[in-house]
């Protein structure tokens, strides 16, 4: 009797034992339809055994295995697996999320992947070179079903734009044949021939040395797992880089994996690497996309068919046969470790995921995240470095005291003089405000009221667009008040500086300059942000006021000045790794200045121009400023010489959960007395949407030993029944 046993989308951390006569062990991360509770579910097959605790009699029997669109490689089991134990998350859990949404159940859409079509003996004489020079699709079409011999739709429509009119000729000149029923599991290893003849890709520009050097290292050795570290300041051509590493791969008919933050923002990436390789199929994984999309993207890069995948963190996890490079752009930004559920480093799981299948991998970076800049510094990553601007000089980098100024509408007098003589020269101004640990909120005055949310412990922030007041961590909303509703003062206003706040100082400063604010809000729509862009590069607007999404690799040549305002809510923060991320922040900004012809300046505001993050700053010398802060961190036994974890618990009232932490601690000390166990403490955002949360930090000296505790105090954990609080656990929390 043959036994599989299948992970479902479920928080529990078992497998489900099913009788399955047809599996074959090649069904192993095949898809299939079982019964559980009253439903039939999809879930994924992760063994296949002989034997089941279960009583055979209470065996069910699966459905059908879905055989008729992919699953996963042992490969791709494998990942999952060390990302399940890694990060102590039920492994059905974490194989249905690597899953895109339409393979997740049966549903008619899917229907597009059952229509297969295969070649004919009559397509398999013709070489795609005999057909017209200018059929280009209909010759890669070709070339595709030589290569696979069947392919179903929507591998097919991944192949190029035209390819639906493609497929209709070869229909018509019986070259290819629809074919009815079920397919095998189609995984490409023929892929090669394909990649040779479609590698056509538009020549870069001449590398710089530092450009050379770094590509000459990375290509040195591209068939086993290599690390590297690419350093390298803002506007130093480390796309370049890349792009020629990723040619190098292509070459050798492999798949390249680029992992990129919030792709929706930069789109001109995309661009940059379609435009290089017009001829390789590219496609993007990322949140932005329909169901649809993204089934037929990971379908493509399943297949083999797509050769470049492009993506965000959740591409980690992208089906690649023919994986021979990865690379993670800007990994240092906190978007590649999820916040909630499944709490996973897409950074860290890629570089295990490189040694898993022996290919190297890049990390890019002109502020790399301390824990990378220590593997690099100890040797355990190999270090390349563009130390240069490609074409220009790097921005000025001064601060602005705000001490003992006076600031109008919370501009300091020089950054208004900076700001007039760069309107006169007709170049275009950036204001940035650090949102970080800051948000407009209402103030009365008079008796010190501020609009706190009722249901968490964040303030309400003000915004003057519909005079609302908004809670941005649980959403609530309200009527910003007319008076104080505690002293009934007249005359509330917000504390510091919101977007809008400054958007319409500057306006009153500079009546004749355009001002556009460009943040959260304002971008919420689609395809506002892109509009905005085009204005911007049009030099439709003379000072841009935004937040973080402007830090991001945008490129305005018109741009030379950036004013900084509120930098020093991050400098004393209660956060170990604040500098870490100001310095990062700062960095990102400072490299909008000055990417043009014209000499940058950046203006930071601030009450500590002293201080020795702004020093290294000016100075740009992150790798001064880096070993100085891992000087720090090993002294205060902080990552990356401590690893670490957190036990997070909600529940109705504080206290409930803090005494269930306290109970979770005392189990914990009976597993393992080295590990380090602190004190429950409430947690930086106390309440969130009516629920009161704690945590309880967990530390130790050795990644193994801590692994091994998290295991086993998460089993104990599951056996305590009726727990009063909600819990989860955060292995290498970002926020503490
Ligand atoms: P980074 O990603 O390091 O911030 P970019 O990759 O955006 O830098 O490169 C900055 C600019 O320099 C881009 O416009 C890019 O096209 C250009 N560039 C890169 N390498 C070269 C080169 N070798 N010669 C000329 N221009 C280059
Ligand atoms: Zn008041
Ligand atoms: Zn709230």
């Amino acid at each position: 009797m043959k036994i599989v046993r299948v992970g479902f989308d479920v928080p529990l951390d078992t497998l489900f034992d099913y009788r399955c006569d047809a599996a074959v062990p090649g069904d192993i991360g095949a898809r299939v339809l079982a019964p559980f509770g009253k439903r039939n579910v999809v879930g994924v097959i992760l063994e296949i055994t002989d034997s089941s605790a279960v009583a055979l009699p209470r065996l069910k029997a699966i459905t059908r295995i879905l055989r008729e669109a992919p699953g996963f490689s042992p490969d791709d089991i494998k990942l999952i697996r060390f990302a399940a134990e890694y990060y102590q998350h039920p492994l059905g859990a974490v194989t249905m999320s690597a899953l895109p949404a339409g393979l997740r159940r049966v549903r008619k859409q899917t229907a597009k992947s059952l229509t297969h079509f295969a070649l004919t003996t009559l397509g398999a004489t013709r070489t795609p070179d005999s057909l017209p020079q200018r059929a280009l699709t209909k010759r890669r079409l070709l070339a595709l079903f030589q290569a696979h011999e069947v392919l179903d739709e929507a591998a097919v429509i991944a192949c190029a734009p035209s390819a639906k009119t493609a497929l209709k000729q070869l229909l018509g000149d019986g070259y290819v044949a629809l074919r009815e029923g079920a397919l095998k599991a189609n995984r490409v290893d023929a892929a090669d021939a394909l990649a040779d003849s479609a590698v056509t890709q538009i020549v870069g520009p001449q590398l710089t040395t530092d450009q050379t050097a770094a590509v000459a290292k990375l290509c040195a050795n591209l068939s086993v797992f290599v690390p590297h570290l690419l350093l390298g300041v803002t506007g130093s051509g480390k796309t370049e880089v890349y792009l020629r590493a990723i040619e190098t791969i292509l070459k050798k008919g492999r798949q390249a994996l680029l992992l990129v933050p919030e792709i929706s923002l930069t789109p001109q990436l995309e661009a940059t690497v379609r435009g290089r390789f017009p001829d390789t199929q590219i496609v993007s994984l990322h949140s932005g996309l329909n169901e649809g999309e993204r089934l037929n993207h990971w379908i493509a890069a399943q297949s083999g068919t797509a050769r470049i995948v492009l993506g965000t963190r959740l591409a980690v996890f992208a089906p690649l046969p023919e994986l021979g490079l990865i690379i993670v752009d800007e990994e240092h930004d906190s978007s590649f470790k999820q916040s909630e559920g499944f709490r996973y480093s897409a950074r860290d799981l890629a570089v295990v995921r490189a040694r898993q299948r022996g290919v190297p991998i890049v990390l890019g970076s002109a502020t790399p995240a301390l824990e990378t800049w220590h593997n690099a510094a100890s040797n355990r990553y190999t270090l390349m470095q563009l130390p240069k601007r490609i074409n220009n000089t790097p921005p000025r980098i001064h601060c602005v005291p705000t001490r003992d100024v006076r600031l109008q509408d919370g501009l300091a007098p020089a950054l208004i003089a900076a700001i007039a003589r760069r309107l006169a020269a007709k170049e275009q101004v950036l204001i940035f405000i650090n949102r970080r640990g800051y948000a407009p909120a209402l103030l009365c005055h008079d008796c010190g009221w501020l609009s706190n949310c009722h249901r968490c412990s964040a303030k309400l922030v003000l915004h003057l667009r519909d005079r609302r007041l908004h809670c941005h961590h649980c959403g609530y909303e309200t009527p910003a008040p007319q008076a104080c509703p505690d002293c009934g003062n007249a005359d509330l206003s917000p504390v510091g500086q919101g977007t809008q706040r400054v958007e319409a100082a500057l306006a009153a400063h500079f009546p004749q300059a355009r001002v556009l604010r460009i943040d959260r809000d304002s971008t919420r729509n689609k395809g506002t942000w892109s509009g905005m862009r085009t204005r911007i590069e049009a030099r439709e607007v003379d000072i841009l006021v935004g937040t973080q999404i402007l830090a991001k690799g945008h490129d305005f040549p018109n741009l030379s000045l950036v004013g900084v305002l509120n930098a020093d809510s991050l400098l004393y923060s209660t956060d170990f790794r604040a500098p870490e991320r100001l310095y990062a922040l700062l960095t990102q900004v400072a490299g909008r200045a000055g990417r043009g012809s014209v000499q940058g300046d950046v203006l930071i505001q601030t009450d500590f121009p002293d201080h020795p993050l702004y020093a290294a700053l000016r100075d740009q010398s992150f790798a001064h400023f880096a070993d100085e802060l891992l000087k720090e961190r090993r002294s205060a036994g902080f990552p990356p010489f401590q690893y670490q974890a957190l036990l997070r618990a909600e529940a109705p009232k504080l206290d409930t959960a803090i005494q269930w932490l306290k109970r979770a601690a005392a189990m914990g000390q009976d597993i393992d007395g080295a590990v380090t166990i602190y004190d429950p403490v409430p947690a930086g955002m106390m309440r969130l949407a009516g629920r009161e949360r704690a945590q309880l930090l967990v530390q130790s000296a050795s990644r193994n030993r801590l692994q091994k505790f998290l295991a086993a105090w998460r089993i104990a954990l599951t056996e305590k029944r009726a727990s009063a609080a909600r819990w989860s656990i955060d292995v290498d929390p970002l926020e503490l």
